[in-house]
């Protein structure tokens, strides 16, 4: 089938990986890839240039494509060329180019849309496995799959005592910095707790979606890193829940696996829950905020809301049983309502009050000393990630008292 057919068929999708969804595999010297189903152009497309199917190919070209700016600008007229821009001769020049007809057409289409079309050539499987799975974000088990064996490196990223770690190619040195002394700690933590082995393994700082900071690959046993996190101690104790995983299936043995699921089943059936350490201190300033704010006050909105900000200033139209009404202040209505505890942040301004907010480490107690059963609320999901709660505090020695005493049973097991 050539590209053209593909493009124009309702070819199901064939496999969907973040924002890749493929159309197009097996023998092809072109892979595309849809961002979403409705996209009139791929967002992605990798050729081979040698003729060859992609999977025995050394030298390639990658077009990454924006949809939307394309979209946009379908509506502008291209004063360059004078010629109106159109998502259907985008795709024209994509496919054009795929096929190598009117090649050097197509090549200077694509140049002058630069904020559309981002083309790349890449010598050597090594270079494009990197930027496909790190700089692009596709996981390694669709590499294998349409892309072709994962291949042999010695490029492409930093080692620390054994661990590979793959940045993006537009993050700054600083950063990287950040996350690669993040990895030192964590090599000295494993050290001392004699988990030498687990650091040694792929981890690549890629796009993940919502607030996940974390993921473990178990096909692949590669971990993965939000490139935006933070480096910090939060950031530190996801990396080692990440390496629990590891843990969990590379070197635990089957009898301490069922130890884990058997007592977390019994634990759940007795009743154990975990409790928020700052619950009571979280709850008194609530109370605090709540006593503080009077009926008819002024309350402006400083987040990024729409439907808030245009009503912003409002007023307080009522308290009650630990909820508050805003009024807007161009119409006569309520505006915002909720629990108090909704306002307790930054993006709120009532007048004459101050506000204590509650912050992510209190509510999440991530590496804070404890002695419970489920030392975070996280822990209660599984047996495996409360095994990876466990595994983490124990490392940054915040674990004690029995469940400590447990986990060592279970690591010697
Ligand atoms: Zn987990």
């Amino acid at each position: 089938m050539k590209l053209l057919e593909l493009f124009n068929s309702t070819v199901p999708l064939l496999e969907q990986s973040f924002n890749y969804r493929l159309v197009g595999r097996g023998g092809y010297n072109t892979v595309a890839y849809y961002g979403n189903r409705n996209d009139k152009i791929p967002s992605l497309m990798v050729m081979s240039m040698d003729n060859k199917p992609l999977a025995e190919s050394d030298n390639f070209v990658v077009i990454t494509v924006k949809p939307r700016i394309a979209f946009k600008k379908a509506q502008e007229k291209d004063k360059r060329n004078g010629v109106a821009y159109s998502p259907l001769s985008a795709q024209t020049a994509l496919i054009n180019y795929a096929n190598s007809e009117v090649e050097p057409q197509s090549l200077q289409y694509m140049s002058i849309h630069s904020d559309i079309f981002n083309i790349k050539e890449i010598n050597g499987r090594g270079r494009m496995f990197v930027y496909m799975t790190t700089t692009l974000g596709m996981s390694v088990g669709m590499f294998e799959r349409n892309l072709g064996e994962v291949p042999e490196i010695d490029e492409g990223y930093i080692d620390v005592y054994g661990a590979r770690l793959f940045f993006p190619e537009n993050m700054r040195p600083k950063r990287k910095e950040g996350f690669v002394d993040l990895f030192r700690q964590l090599h000295k933590m494993f050290y001392a707790h004699s988990f030498i082995n687990l650091i040694a393994g792929d981890v690549r700082f890629v796009k993940l979606t919502g607030n996940t900071l974390g993921l473990y690959y178990l096909a692949t046993n590669d971990i993965r890193i939000k490139p935006t996190a933070q480096a910090n101690n939060r950031l530190l104790f996801t990396m080692i829940h990440e390496h629990g995983h590891r843990y969990w299936y590379q070197f635990s043995s089957e009898e301490a696996r069922k130890t884990v699921r058997e007592t977390f089943t019994q634990l759940q059936k007795g009743g154990e829950n975990y409790v928020n350490p700052n619950e009571d201190s979280i709850k008194q300033r609530q109370q605090d905020f709540y006593d503080q704010i009077e009926i008819g006050s002024t309350v402006n909105y400083k987040g990024r809301k729409g439907a808030f900000k245009r009503h912003t200033p409002m007023t307080v139209k009522n308290k009650e049983g630990g909820n508050l009404y805003l009024k807007s202040g161009i119409r006569d209505i309520v505006a915002a309502s909720g629990s108090a505890a909704a306002f307790m942040n930054n993006q709120w301004d009532f007048e004459g009050v101050e506000i204590q907010p509650v912050e992510d480490h209190e509510l999440h107690t991530y590496g804070q000393d404890s002695e419970q059963w489920f030392p975070t609320q996280y822990s209660m999901q599984d047996p495996e990630e409360w095994f990876a709660e466990l595994f983490a505090l124990y490392i940054m020695d915040n674990l004690h008292g029995k469940p400590k005493a447990f986990l060592e049973t279970v690591l010697r097991s």
